[in-house]
C-alpha cells in the first residue's frame, strides 16, 4: 500500500481516522470478528490452500457481480466444518463439494461450510463456492478499499479492486488469512464489450460470447489474497521486453488509449526500476508471471505481477516529494514503490498484518536504493534522512497479533531510517547487499513473521540486533544521545532506550568520522577540547548536548 496515512499527517488531515487507527496511547478493543478474520482458527488451520479458481462475471453498469470461486485444498487434518470468509453485502449463494450441496452457517462475514465428505489427511479437496450481490464501493481507494466504478475520458467504465488490511474477501469468497497462500490460481472474468479484464499473471485466452468476453488469466506462483486484483476499462496495451537475472522478462502496460503516449515515456522507468532492484534484491520474484503496470482510477497498488498505477504520470507521490530534498522528484513515487512490493510484500510476505513493517519498511526503505544504484549513495542518504520528517511516533511498528491489526503508518518511514541505520552498522554494502538478495532467496515466496527476519539478519550481519529490533519496531522511543564536552574528553550515554541497547554510532572530529559505542551509562573519550565535533547524520538518533556536572 502507499504512504497515505503519512501524508495525511503531513497535510494536517488527520481528524476522521482516529476510530480506524485506535486513537493512540489507548487500548484498542476488538470483537470476535476482528479475531475470526485475524486468526488461524480451527476451521482454517486443518486445511492447506492449494489452487483457487475464481470465475466472475462482472456488471459495471449495475455495480454487481455474481461469479464461483473453486478452492482446492489438502487436507492436513480430519475434520468437519470449513471457514470461508465473504464480506457484506455479498451473499453466498450456494457451496457444494463433490456434487452434494452443502449447508453454511454464517457469523457476520465468516462463513462455516458443514462438510458431508470424509476429510482424510493428505488428500487433495475442492470446494465451491458460489455467490453474488453488490460488493462495498471502495471508499477512498486503496486504503479504505473495495470495488472502485468509475468512467473514463469519453464514458466507458472504469473499474478496479483494492482490498489490502479490508480484505480480498471484500469482493471475492477465499481463507482470508495471510498465513496461507495457494500455489496458483486462475481469474476468469466477463464483461460486457468493449471493456477489457487485467488480472495478475498471463492473459491465457479470451472467449467471445457475443455482447461480452471472459478473460482467462493465470498465476503460476504463489500469490496473497490482497494481491489479486481485477482491473476493467477499455484499455490500451503496449509491450516490452527486459533482459534481466533470469533471462527475459516481459513487460505488458494497460493504460487509457488517452494516456498512451504519456504512459510509453513514463514507463521507461520501469527498466530503470527493475535493474536497481535486482541489483539489491535479487531476481524479479514472479518471471513466468510477467510484470504489467495496469492504470487504475486510485493511486496504486503494489498487486502481483500486476502493479497498479494512478500516479498521473509525473515524478513523484502525486507530484511531490516526501523527502523535502528534491530526491523524491526524480523517479514516479507509484512505479518505484509500488513495485518494490514484489520482493517485500509478495515474495517475501507477512503472515500477519500485525507484521506490514516487513513490506512498507524494506518498501520505503527501496526508495533510496533505487536513488542509490542511479543517483549515488549521498543522494539516497539525503532523500531517506529526508522522509524522517514523515516520522509521528504514535504507536510502534509492529500492530496487534490476530485481529487483523497493522501497526503505525511510522512502519513506511521510520521503518527505512532503521534499515538505513543498520546498513551504516553492518559497514559493508556487498554484505549488506547480500543480506537483502539473501532474505530474497531465503523466503522465497513464502510468508513471514518479523521473528524470522530479524533471526536472519541476525545471523547474516553476525551481530545480535535483538535489542536494535526491540527498540525501532515495539517501541516509540527514539534513542537519544546525551553529551558534554569536559576538557579534552566527550562524555556520552543514551536515553530513551531499551534493556541492553547499545548501537555504536560514528561522530566526526574535525570532520574524521570515528565510532563511539554509547550505552545507558556515562562514557567518554578523548576529543580534543578545540576539535569540531558532529554527529554522522545517517544513524537514525536523536543528539541531545547537556550541560557538563
Ligand atoms: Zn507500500
Amino acid at each position: 500500500m502507499k504512504l497515505f496515512l503519512t501524508l495525511l499527517a503531513l497535510f494536517g488531515l488527520t481528524a476522521g481516522l482516529s476510530a480506524q487507527l485506535g486513537a493512540s496511547g489507548q487500548p484498542e478493543t476488538f470483537t470476535r470478528q476482528d479475531s475470526l478474520r485475524g486468526s488461524i482458527t480451527p476451521e482454517r488451520a486443518w486445511w492447506d490452500l492449494n489452487y483457487y479458481s475464481l470465475d466472475l462475471r462482472v456488471n459495471p453498469e449495475e455495480k454487481s457481480l455474481s461469479g464461483t470461486n473453486t478452492i482446492r485444498y489438502r487436507v492436513l487434518e480430519p475434520a468437519t466444518r470449513m471457514q470461508i470468509d465473504l464480506q457484506q453485502p455479498l451473499q453466498i449463494d450456494s457451496v457444494w463439494q463433490d456434487g452434494q450441496r452443502l449447508d453454511v452457517t454464517s457469523e457476520g462475514n465468516a462463513h462455516f461450510v458443514h462438510l458431508r465428505k470424509i476429510q482424510r489427511p493428505g488428500a487433495f479437496e475442492a470446494v465451491h463456492v458460489a455467490y453474488s450481490g453488490k460488493p462495498r464501493e471502495a471508499v477512498r481507494a486503496p486504503w479504505d478499499g473495495g470495488f472502485s466504478w468509475d468512467t473514463d475520458s469519453r464514458g466507458q467504465p472504469f473499474a478496479a479492486t483494492s482490498c489490502q488490511g479490508l480484505g480480498a474477501s471484500a469482493w471475492w469468497p477465499n481463507k482470508d488469512h495471510m498465513y496461507d497462500e495457494p500455489d496458483s490460481m486462475a481469474i476468469a472474468v466477463r464483461i460486457p464489450k468493449p471493456l477489457m479484464n487485467v488480472s495478475n499473471g498471463r492473459l491465457r485466452q479470451v472467449t467471445d460470447h457475443g455482447d461480452s468476453r471472459t478473460y482467462h488469466w493465470f498465476v503460476s506462483n504463489p500469490i496473497n489474497n490482497y494481491g489479486v486484483n481485477v482491473n476493467i476499462a477499455d484499455y490500451a496495451h503496449f509491450g516490452d521486453t527486459y533482459a534481466g537475472e533470469n533471462g527475459d522478462l516481459d513487460l505488458d502496460y494497460y493504460v487509457l488509449p488517452e494516456n498512451l503516449e504519456k504512459a510509453k515515456n513514463q514507463f521507461g522507468q520501469v527498466p530503470l526500476m527493475l535493474e536497481a532492484f535486482e541489483h539489491w534484491f535479487g531476481p524479479y520474484p514472479f518471471y513466468e508471471d510477467s510484470f504489467k503496470l495496469v492504470e487504475v482510477p486510485y493511486l496504486g497498488m503494489e498487486h502481483q505481477s500486476s502493479v497498479t498505477y494512478g500516479n498521473g504520470y509525473s515524478n513523484g507521490y502525486l507530484g511531490r516529494d516526501l523527502s523535502g530534498t528534491g530526491w523524491g522528484l526524480k523517479f514516479d513515487f507509484i512505479i518505484i514503490h509500488e513495485a518494490g512490493h514484489e520482493w517485500f510484500a509478495n515474495n517475501i510476505t507477512y503472515r500477519d498484518i500485525a507484521d506490514m513493517w516487513i513490506h512498507e519498511g524494506f518498501t520505503a526503505y527501496s526508495e533510496n536504493l533505487y536513488l542509490d544504484y542511479h543517483f549515488g549513495t549521498e543522494a539516497a542518504a539525503a532523500y531517506v534522512i529526508g522522509t524522517r520528517r514523515n516520522i509521528k511516533n504514535d504507536r510502534p511498528l509492529i500492530g496487534t497479533y490476530g485481529v487483523n491489526r497493522e501497526g503505525s503508518p511510522d512502519m513506511y518511514y521510520k521503518g527505512a531510517n532503521m534499515l538505513h541505520t543498520l546498513r551504516q552498522l553492518v559497514e559493508d554494502d556487498a554484505l549488506w547487499r547480500s543480506v537483502l538478495r539473501g532474505l530474497n532467496a531465503e523466503f522465497r515466496h513464502q510468508t513471514v513473521t518479523t521473528a524470522q527476519v530479524e533471526h536472519y539478519m541476525s545471523e547474516r550481519t553476525g551481530k545480535n540486533l535483538s535489542a536494535f529490533f526491540d527498540q525501532y519496531l515495539r517501541t516509540t522511543m527514539i534513542p537519544t544521545l546525551e553529551y558534554r564536552r569536559v576538557g579534552d574528553r566527550l562524555e556520552f550515554r543514551y536515553t530513551e532506550i531499551v534493556d541492553g541497547f547499545d548501537m555504536p554510532i560514528r561522530i566526526l572530529a574535525n570532520g574524521e568520522p570515528r565510532w563511539i559505542f554509547p550505552e545507558a551509562d556515562w562514557k567518554s573519550e578523548p576529543l580534543k577540547a578545540d576539535a569540531v565535533l558532529g554527529f554522522d547524520a545517517n544513524f537514525y538518533i536523536h543528539k541531545k548536548p547537556v550541560p557538563a556536572p
